[in-house]
């Protein structure tokens, strides 16, 4: 009954966990949900404004399918300012959530049988929009102790004839892991001589810690014009629900977006868009507040992983995610990650992700956007329930 195409989509792992742990809630388990990617503040309030004020202007019909002028222009700028990169209004695209950007642009590049490189671990949206697609994806696999990175090598023994694309995400989810400015020119030094796309999710660009400093994949001008580059407002504003997602890139590859999304969904909410406009043009300063939260957070959950035994982990450098090896404690009854997960649900009530819904066995990913408060009972929890489980 159903087209080959869905039936070949899997399952979010994410959701899945989400799932469970919602029914546990609803029964009125006091779960810790540390499942969910997104931040747990709530949108601030101008940006909020800027959407009432917008209903009240009659913002409320279809706008131009690439999105309103203003926000693309401040989109620009804000580009500009934060990374160093140049694009033209013509050359973005506005649509509802980065997964949005993202599926458009491949749909726009990736035909049947196409070749798209995809480092792993990685976001499940990534390859799934790579299958709908028609896409074959080459699995990158990377290890802890090169910290869940790819190298030059690697990336240039993979490329074939066929390859069409890599997928190319900094900071990762689920590590955490950011690129550094020598390693993306490295691995720039490959791609500069290959004529392939290079789809940069950047979309946890603005969250890094430890003063690391992030160099967007579109700052390259030996690679530019093959670069599409997707950023949004969820993360960075505390946007989720607003759905506002931007694609970058060669004018020819953003007009096929634009058709794809002309045929789909059309613009993004027009409200959303001038909500999203207040938070790209206006004042700065929740980010770095939330930053700032971030960055204690970070540090005590490395430090409470860091003292439980037989744990190891990469140090995260970006994102809000921790990606902890448990493989020590699995057992005859907990025998993977999806397992141990479960078992830290019903036993512990706190939500984490299995990273084999990742594609990497052997690791859960944490996320730290939730109250210290949170975080310290979630840590106490997860301590103890490992404890019982090694007897
Ligand atoms: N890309 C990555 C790597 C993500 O982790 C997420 C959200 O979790 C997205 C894109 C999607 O962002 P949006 O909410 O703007 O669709």
């Amino acid at each position: 009954m159903l087209s080959a195409r869905a039936a070949r989509l899997k399952e979010s792992a994410t959701l899945k966990v989400f799932g469970a742990a919602k029914r546990m809630i609803a029964e009125g388990v006091d779960v810790i949900n540390l499942s969910m990617g997104e931040p747990d503040y709530n949108t601030p309030e101008h940006i909020k404004q800027a959407a009432i004020q917008a209903i009240k202007a009659n913002h409320t019909h279809y706008t131009v399918n690439r999105g309103i002028l203003p926000l693309r222009e401040a989109v620009a700028k804000r580009l500009k300012e934060d990374f160093n990169a140049d694009y033209t209004p013509e050359q973005i695209l506005v649509s509802s959530g980065a997964k949005q950007s993202l599926f458009n642009t491949i749909m726009a590049l990736v035909d049947e049988g196409d070749e798209v490189l995809l480092p792993y671990p990685a976001w499940p949206t990534h390859p799934e929009a790579i299958g709908l697609a028609g896409g074959k994806v080459v699995a990158l696999r990377t290890r802890e102790k090169d910290d869940f990175k790819i190298n030059a090598r690697q990336l240039a023994a993979a490329i074939t004839p066929k390859t069409k694309m890599i997928l190319f995400s900094n900071p990762i989810n689920p590590t955490g892991m950011v690129y550094s400015e020598d390693e993306l020119t490295a691995l720039v030094d490959v791609l500069k001589k290959h004529n392939i796309f290079i789809l940069a999710d950047e979309i946890y660009a603005r969250m890094c810690y430890d003063g690391f400093k992030f160099r967007s994949l579109a700052t390259f001008p030996e690679i530019k014009e093959r670069v599409i580059l997707v950023q949004g407002v969820s993360k960075a504003y505390a946007m989720t629900g607003w759905r506002i997602g931007f694609s970058c890139g060669p004018q020819a590859v953003i007009k096929a977006a634009d058709k794809i999304q002309g045929h789909s969904t059309s613009n993004a909410s027009s409200i959303a868009q001038y909500a999203a406009l207040a938070a790209v043009s206006g004042p700065q300063d929740s980010l770095d507040e939330m930053l700032a939260t971030y960055t204690k957070r970070r540090k005590y959950i490395m430090e409470r992983f860091s003292a439980m035994p037989d744990i190891s982990f990469a140090v995260p450098r970006g994102a809000f995610y921790l990606f902890p090896n448990v493989s020590a404690y699995f057992n005859e009854q907990y025998p993977d990650s999806t397992a141990l997960a479960m078992y830290l649900l019903e036993k512990a009530h706190v939500a984490v992700v299995p990273g084999v819904g990742f594609g990497q066995e052997g690791y859960l990913r944490l996320s730290y956007a939730a109250s210290m408060e949170q975080l310290a009972a979630a840590c106490d929890r997860i301590e103890k329930a490992l404890k019982e489980l090694k007897g």
